[in-house]
């Protein structure tokens, strides 16, 4: 498949949209983006990379860290992980208060309350959490340059109202064992981190279930990382996660920076970027991208 002149075709395509959106300003450090980035980039199991656009360019992932947080949390407590937090839908909002009051335990891993959960599982099976996930991101990415932003991470606790609201109901309901504030502080930590559209694509073909996953000392079998496409599948787009399987059919993460990294199992990774967001939270022109890529290449898991 010439995936090159796809790409270059796809975004010729989605240009007009530019303009479509709104940056996410909630956190400060955020809005400053410059709107018009776009990027999208292929790493192929074969060896092959094909990029378009600013790929070089490093941007905030936000949300798609909690693939890596989960990543983790799954090779240390394997099922057991399941009793800490749910693998179903939400159906709402990214920081949504409403099921976690009702529910008492996160949703998924993908919200906001189970990434803060995840957190906690870090802090509590590592004295060195930080470095550890920094290590096992730097070595699924392949740079060592890869680095968290601590300017995003404090601009995000000095406006993070919800999260903090979030994180109280935890301990409230027992959910977390450390400090409020320090899971906090490691949370924004771990969306702070930046990459470009070729590390991105990168860190995402070790998903793409092809081989052995064992990064940093961060090892899964092949089921686990399949449990972990399908929580993708199902949990990975906020409250559009029908909507992007309908037009898309690839497991995959976004984040409010604007990026989306997406699977095609066994094939490929992709991973897109463009700062401005729907009213759900992902990227106008990386949804539209990815739904032009499946479309032009018939290739999705469905
Ligand atoms: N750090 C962001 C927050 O907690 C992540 C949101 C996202 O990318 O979905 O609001």
């Amino acid at each position: 498949m010439d995936y090159q002149t796809i790409l270059e075709k796809v975004s010729k395509a989605v240009a007009p949209l530019t303009g479509e959106g709104k940056v996410a300003d909630y956190i400060p450090a955020l809005a400053n983006v410059n709107p018009n980035k776009y990027a999208v980039c292929i790493d192929s199991i074969d060896g092959n990379l094909y990029a378009v656009g600013d790929a070089d360019e490093r941007f905030s992932l936000q949300s798609i860290t909690k693939v890596f947080s989960l990543a983790m949390c799954l090779s240390i407590k394997g099922e057991e992980l399941w009793t800490r937090v749910g693998k179903e839908p939400s159906g709402t909002a990214f920081n949504s208060l409403v099921q976690l009051e009702v529910e008492g335990m996160p949703r998924n891993p993908f919200i906001n309350a189970g990434a803060i959960v995840l957190a906690d599982v870090l802090l509590t099976s590592f004295p060195d959490p930080e470095a550890r996930f920094l290590s096992f991101v730097r070595e699924l990415c392949g740079s060592d340059t890869v680095d968290y932003n601590l300017e995003v991470a404090h601009s995000e606790r000095e406006a993070g109202y919800l999260n903090a609201a979030i994180v109280n109901l935890l301990k409230y309901h027992k959910k977390i064992e450390r400090d409020v504030e320090e899971v906090l502080a490691f949370y924004f930590k771990m969306c702070s981190i930046e990459m470009n559209c070729k590390e991105l694509a990168r860190a995402f073909l070790a998903f793409a279930n092809h081989s052995r996953f064992d990064y940093a000392g961060v090892s899964l079998t092949l089921s686990q990382v399949k449990r972990i496409n399908a929580v993708m599948q199902t949990c990975g787009f906020y409250d559009e996660a029908g909507e992007f399987s309908y037009l898309v059919g690839l497991p995959g993460k976004s984040g409010v920076g604007g990026g989306i990294a997406a699977v095609y199992p066994r094939r490929y990774s992709v991973a897109v970027w463009s700062p401005r967001l729907n009213s759900k939270g992902n990227s106008v022109m990386g949804m539209k991208t990815l739904e032009l890529l499946t479309t032009e290449t018939m290739e999705s898991i469905f």
